[in-house]
């Protein structure tokens, strides 16, 4: 059975005092009122990791993850954090390449590729984020632009190493617009993505990862988007920053 998720992606909002509401209100919501068998995470901005971390404790369904790391251990790089520092934090998950990063800040395949191995090496599980532009969609090229980044991205590894990713199929198109795939449209690209892994190392192997879909979950929605056979949760925005919204869609993978 693949792990069922639904991750929240912070990015760069809220003061400290502001998160750790939020952190608090989720708990409280998810102590009450979730029962099934779901991980929740919460990317949080890296100042945050510590403090949220404390108010999560050992939580049995929820952990807190960050929202990218360097491919580099220790050095000299100046405002860069680690793997091994947020191993060190106890932080569990690590999204990488994000769309966002992708975009602003230039992050490659090749770059993508070692900050994979750096998550693996020190015990952190990569949420590895692809999707295409809307562009290129229009173009009817977005098979093949997804199937070149998770090869770029995460084609290297061996089998026993790729098990341990999340992948996060994100249309950029739908990232932070409130336009959603259609739930066909994200069942399609997960198919075409795990028959993708399949080819390469295998079903069983194919079987075993979770794929997400991000792009303007909310409430209304993730029920119908999340219903897909190869759909396994999401990584929501925009909407994770509001308790009640980010509960009712951990509700809707159940
Ligand atoms: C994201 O940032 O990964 C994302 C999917 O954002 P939103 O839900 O706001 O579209």
């Amino acid at each position: 059975m693949r792990q069922k998720i639904v991750a929240g992606n912070w990015k760069m909002n809220k003061t400290l005092d502001d998160a750790l509401a939020l952190a608090s209100e989720l708990i409280g919501m998810v102590n009450d009122e979730v029962r099934g068998d779901v991980r929740i995470i919460l990317c949080t901005p890296f100042p945050y990791l510590v403090p949220v971390a404390r108010l999560v404790g050992n939580h049995a369904m929820i952990s807190v993850g960050a929202q990218n790391c360097s491919e580099h251990e220790w050095g000299a790089y100046t405002g860069e954090t680690s793997a091994p520092m947020l191993a060190s934090l106890n932080t569990s998950h690590v999204i990488l390449g994000h769309s966002e990063r992708r975009q602003y800040f230039g992050e490659n395949g090749k770059l993508l590729a070692a900050k994979v191995d750096a998550a693996l090496k020190h015990g952190l599980t990569p949420i590895f984020c692809c999707g295409e532009p809307l562009e290129v969609r229009d173009r009817g090229e977005h098979e093949d632009l997804v199937r070149s980044q998770v090869e770029e991205g995460v084609f290297h590894l061996d089998a026993d190493a790729l098990k341990k990713l999340v992948i996060a199929y994100e249309p950029v198109w739908a990232i932070g617009t409130g336009k959603t795939a259609s739930a066909q449209q994200a069942q399609d690209m997960h198919a075409v993505i795990r028959q993708q892994i399949a080819t390469r190392y295998g079903q069983a192997t194919a079987d075993e990862i979770s794929i997400l879909y991000g792009g303007s979950v909310n409430a209304g929605n993730a029920k119908e988007l999340f219903a897909g056979n190869d759909v396994d949760g999401g990584l929501v925005g925009g909407a994770s920053l509001k308790s009640r919204e980010f509960t009712e869609i951990v509700k809707s993978i159940l």
